[in-house]
């Protein structure tokens, strides 16, 4: 169901609307409506062959008026500057809904990881960081996974940049693995704080978890933690999909997360890349087509996987009561508008996910002070971040009868505007 909509204008509307609410003043949504600096360069990698290949990679850096840059980086075959731009300002928003002293960035590469071998991939990501090793830093700009990268990934980077500053440097990169200075819970914290603010979400609309129906597309990092919290609740998963495909239990008793990733595993990648291997290996369940899974009827659905997946050609067939925006804009502004007209909630990704960064902000506390905390002080801080993030957004849609995404962007450049504004620009 992707369209070709280019990201960053979707984000761009989406200010707007909630700018044009709170009349945001020209100069200051002026400063918001970009990125502060935008980098694009080559990475030549040996292949296994001896050939040398170039790859394209980004880092956008669109705010930092609240802390450092902060964002993950995906590797994509379709990965390009408009939709890092795009990413970069979701995570502006999405620190300072959090509330944590952090600004916006992202990264990425043009690259189907899927096609190279793991010796290629620890090349390829190292040469990421040779590259962008003059902008980035603990005190600079943090950056963390993404789609198709993971804590192996973060290990061999931060191990990379250790080399090139002459010092172990954790703290310049989250989601790295435990023994390299990684986070107790930073792996499902994602799915974790999505889970949480699901439950303040059925709470509010009286839903009741043991009777709701979901749906979830894409079972990487994101989906598979999510739905294993979901699934211990007691609410009936009925359908998943990846890149490949999907199984869909037509009976309604549900899919379990955990059997689905493990058949899905059997064909993965030593290093636990969520990339290889496919649902679609689990036997005995129905296949719909991808525009279809979309369209089941179910309580909750959950994009996790890419953006423009809800558009303005599918919203009016859309049957769930609530969409759960696991992944970053996978809800387009003009859907946004129909699925509101017909009273679907939308929990914005910039709400939705910002358990992700919640946790790596507590990795970088961590990597900075040199002390660890257990997995239980860790899941306890992320409820407390996303249960207060969700409750001052839920007063701010009652304040601005608004939707939950509009009210998500008041709080955020409100509190992005503060910032700007206390440093005297204006
Ligand atoms: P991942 O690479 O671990 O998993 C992505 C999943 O999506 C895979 O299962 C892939 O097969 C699937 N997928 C790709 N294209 C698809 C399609 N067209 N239909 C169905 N499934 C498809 O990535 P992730 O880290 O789980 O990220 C997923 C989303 O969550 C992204 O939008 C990402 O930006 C967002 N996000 C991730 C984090 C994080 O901590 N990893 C944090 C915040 C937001």
């Amino acid at each position: 169901m992707a369209t070709n909509k280019n990201p960053f204008t979707n984000t761009l509307e989406q200010l707007k609307k909630a700018a044009d609410l709170i009349n945001l003043d020209p100069d200051t949504h002026a400063i918001l409506k970009v990125p502060y600096r935008t980098f694009q360069f080559s990475i030549p990698v040996k292949m296994d062959d001896n050939s040398w290949k170039v790859f394209e990679g980004y880092r956008v850096q669109y705010n930092n008026d609240r802390g450092p840059y902060k964002g993950g980086i995906r590797f994509h075959h379709q990965a390009n500057l408009h939709e890092v731009k795009a990413l970069a300002a979701l995570m502006t928003w999405k620190t300072a809904v959090a509330n944590i002293p952090l600004g916006g960035g992202k990264g990425g590469i043009k690259v189907d990881p899927k096609k190279l071998s793991e010796g290629e991939l620890e090349r390829l990501s190292r040469g990421y960081i040779r590259a962008a090793r003059d902008f980035i830093g603990p005190d600079i700009d943090i950056p963390a996974p993404d789609v198709n990268t993971n804590p192996t990934i973060m290990g061999w980077m931060a191990d990379e940049y250790s080399k090139l500053v002459g010092r172990s440097t954790p703290g310049v990169i989250t989601g790295k693995p435990l023994a390299l200075g990684g986070s107790q819970g930073r792996e499902a914290a994602t799915g974790l704080g999505g889970f949480y603010l699901l439950q303040e979400v059925v709470a509010k609309l009286k839903i009741n978890p043991k009777k709701a129906k979901i749906v979830i597309q894409g079972f990487g990092n994101v989906g598979y933690h999510f739905s294993r919290f979901a699934y211990k609740a007691g609410y009936n998963i009925i359908a998943i999909s990846d890149s490949q495909g999907n199984i869909f239990d037509k009976r309604g008793k549900g899919l379990n997360p955990k059997h689905v990733m493990n058949t899905k595993r059997g064909k993965g990648l030593a290093s636990g890349c969520y990339c290889k291997g496919t649902v679609c290996d689990c036997e005995n369940y129905t296949r719909v087509s991808d525009k279809k899974m979309l369209e089941i009827p179910c309580d909750i659905l959950v994009p996790a996987a890419l953006e423009n997946q809800i558009t303005k050609t599918n919203a009016g067939r859309i049957k769930a009561k609530v969409i759960l925006e696991l992944a970053n804009g996978p809800v387009t502004s003009e859907a946004d508008e129909k699925l509101s007209k017909r009273g679907i909630v939308v929990v914005p990704d910039i709400l939705a996910n910002s358990g992700g960064v919640t946790v790596s902000y507590f990795e970088w506390l961590q990597n900075l002070s040199n002390e660890y905390w257990t997995e239980q002080e860790v899941n306890k801080k992320l409820k407390e971040v996303v249960t207060a993030a969700f409750n001052d957004i839920w007063k701010n849609k009652e304040k601005y009868s608004t939707d939950l995404r509009t009210a998500a962007y008041v709080l955020a450049i409100q509190r992005v505007a503060e910032a700007l504004q206390a440093k005297g620009y204006r």
